[in-house]
């Protein structure tokens, strides 16, 4: 049987590519993101998401379309 199964639980630095470094408490080490909640559009109010809202935009027409038939 398997004893070791808990990895090793420490703290780490999430770094997002705007600059931003986080200090969180996790398994996983050099964590990169793209986006945080200092870049992030809704903190920032800049509109950097915009292909994500198309995205959702495009999904929820095609709902319609499918209902409608
Ligand atoms: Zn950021």
């Amino acid at each position: 049987m398997k004893t070791d199964i808990h990895p090793d639980y420490q703290k780490t630095t999430i770094q997002c590519v705007c600059g931003n470094t986080i200090e969180v408490g996790s398994t996983k080490q050099d964590i990169r993101v793209e986006i945080c909640s200092k870049c992030h559009p809704f903190f920032t109010g800049k509109q950097k998401l915009v292909d994500t809202a198309g995205r959702i935009e495009r999904f929820r027409k095609k709902y319609e379309k499918f209902q409608n038939q």
